[in-house]
């Protein structure tokens, strides 16, 4: 038996099962891990409901999509061709440039051989016997694996409003993250979009340009800040190659994994002329820096809060005509960077256009959908298109479609009724040999950043599994309970703790989900402190994880 293969190359034949590990999900996340265990030669798959790869970037291609992160943070760091290779174009990548990296990267790599499309696991069940989890796929197959690493998206399950009449209508509707592949033309056409959150601000100003009239829904506003993006010519890239360690380095060394750092200055020590000279430059410079490069008080001092606030509602009033407008534009519920902060793109100018129409239905409410539009308490509204705008069932979404079952036939979306409880955002006590990449309770951070570090961790456990010869990890109760507790007393100090977010769980369309029903989705005490605790997970041989054979 001396030259037998390590469980983990093994044929399905020989092992007994059909793979080592499956991947649940080939986005950002589900393609460096198939990459890291290719590298280990291991036998594991990535499977996907889309049709392709990408996740949020294949799903999301509505007008104006692109992210906010500055795009050389938000690539792959581990692969030097890569970094060398690849030009990103805008500082802020568009969507399909975003596409087209994450095929550039799965060719380079050899990774499509390893990814199956278009099936989708609708329950997956622990077999406490073997050790391995069955997943029962829609293409009516049944996979058997040792281990399932879950990347199915922190944001990838899209919720539409309970409105009377939804179906009655007879124009073209869609949810934003199902914007169609083959876009309707919007010339000259009657738009309406519910929704005003990060996705909407993109969309607003693109539809603008082409719709004949747009009609924005807001339920309630939401403080934006320019993006204030450029092209990156080939100079510029080459500086930025050349750059590119410090660039991660300093990433990983920054709450948000950003390059932006907290202003080490306190907000009360510096007079407020200097508080508004340092806001004037950061308003107008690229990316998150008034959110992240600001003092650290504006997220837990009302009073600082407040002093921002003004700063940015000035800045909002300097940029619409209408003064009413620009009122109803400015959040009176919520402070400044209080909720995730959507980066905008000429979203505020967007309502000095003539065919532009903001409809407050925070006063007027919409109360049906109808065959040609929709009514509200006020008014009669009627278009080609309508767009739901209106935000996705975070974190936990993803997990409660699939029916999973782990030790005793537990149910994880039963565990979960009252919101997640995990360790380290990645496993589940009595859900055994998962793991999840994105999943509720990990540290809010620039999200490849964040990846890369969760798969760097994931993939030494796998190893010292095979190493040792264990065939099941569980998490135990104890350090699932004292992570979850860490996660929630995190939230004691800042303000986002009242917040209507969806990193605190707030959903108004989804039962369970209402204000006041707190989840604790993030850990807030960022990146740096999360790296520092999963180093502490791993030391003693993952003592706080039951390892069995
Ligand atoms: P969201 O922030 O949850 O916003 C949903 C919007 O729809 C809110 O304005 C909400 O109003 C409204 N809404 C929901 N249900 C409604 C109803 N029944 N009636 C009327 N209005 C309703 O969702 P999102 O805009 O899709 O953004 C979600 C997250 O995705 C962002 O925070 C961000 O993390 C990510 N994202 C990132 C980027 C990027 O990287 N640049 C771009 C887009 C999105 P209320 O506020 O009143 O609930």
């Amino acid at each position: 038996m001396a030259n037998a293969p390590r469980p983990p190359t093994q044929t399905a034949e020989e092992a007994g099962y059909d793979y080592e590990v499956i991947v649940v999900g080939a986005g950002v996340s589900g393609i460096y891990q198939i990459k890291r265990l290719r590298d280990l030669g291991v036998r594991a798959t990535v499977i996907d409901s889309n049709d392709g790869p990408g996740g949020t970037w294949w799903n999301n291609r509505y007008p104006g999509a692109r992210f906010d992160s500055e795009s050389y943070t938000y690539g792959y760091s581990f692969s030097q061709e890569i970094l060398d290779e690849w030009h990103w174009t805008e500082r802020f990548s568009p969507q399909p440039e975003t596409l087209r990296y994450l095929n550039f990267v799965i060719d380079k790599l050899d990774l499509r051989e390893h990814m199956q499309f278009g099936v989708r696991a609708d329950a997956m069940t622990f077999d406490e016997e073997r050790d391995l989890w069955t997943l029962s796929l829609d293409d009516g197959r049944e996979l058997s694996t040792r281990f399932v690493v879950s990347a199915m998206g922190p944001l990838s399950m899209p919720t539409l409003p309970k409105i009377e009449g939804m179906d009655d209508f007879e124009g073209i509707s869609f949810h934003s993250a199902n914007w169609p592949h083959d876009p309707p033309s919007l010339a000259g056409k009657r738009v309406g979009i519910i929704g005003t959150g990060a996705t909407a601000i993109q969309i607003i100003p693109e539809v603008a340009k082409e719709a004949g009239h747009l009609t924005v829904f807001q339920r309630r506003a939401n403080w934006a800040a320019p993006l204030n993006n450029s092209p990156i010519d080939e100079d510029e890239m080459n500086a930025i190659r050349a750059r590119y360690r410090e660039i991660f380095e300093k990433c990983a060394s920054t709450p948000a994994a950003f390059e932006h750092e907290p202003d080490p200055r306190s907000f009360y020590d510096v007079s407020p002329e200097e508080r508004r000279e340092l806001w004037d430059k950061l308003y107008d410079e690229p990316g998150f820096g008034i959110h992240l490069a600001n003092f650290l008080e504006i997220f837990t001092d009302e009073e600082a809060n407040a002093e921002i606030s003004e700063y940015i509602a000035e800045r909002i009033r300097g940029r619409v005509d209408d003064p009413e407008v620009a009122e109803l534009l400015i959040p009176k519920d919520h402070g400044f960077g209080v909720q995730r902060l959507p980066l905008e793109t000429g979203y505020y100018e967007a309502y000095n256009r003539d065919n532009v129409e903001l409809v407050d239905i925070a006063t007027a409410p919409i109360e049906r959908i109808t065959e040609t539009g929709l009514r509200t308490t006020e008014r009669e509204f009627e278009f080609d298109v309508l767009v739901y705008s209106t935000g996705f069932d975070a974190f936990t979404g993803a997990y409660d479609r699939v029916d999973i079952r782990g030790l005793g036939g537990v149910k994880l979306s039963d565990l979960w009724a009252r919101g997640p409880e995990t360790y380290l955002g990645m496993l589940i006590h009595d859900i055994p040999n998962l793991v999840m990449l994105g999943g509720p309770q990990i540290a809010a951070a620039n999200f490849p950043r964040g990846s890369e570090v969760a798969v760097d961790w994931v993939t030494p456990l796998f190893e010292h599994m095979w190493e040792h010869g264990h065939t099941r990890f569980n998490a135990t109760e104890a350090v699932q309970q004292a992570w979850t507790e860490e996660v929630k007393q995190g939230y004691a100090g800042l303000l986002i703790r009242k917040a209507k977010s969806w990193i605190t769980g707030y959903n108004s369309n989804l039962e369970g989900h209402e204000y006041g029903h707190t989840r604790y989705n993030l850990f807030p005490l960022g990146g740096v402190e999360y790296a520092k605790r999963l180093q502490t997970a791993a030391a003693d041989d993952y003592s706080g994880i039951d390892l069995s054979s």
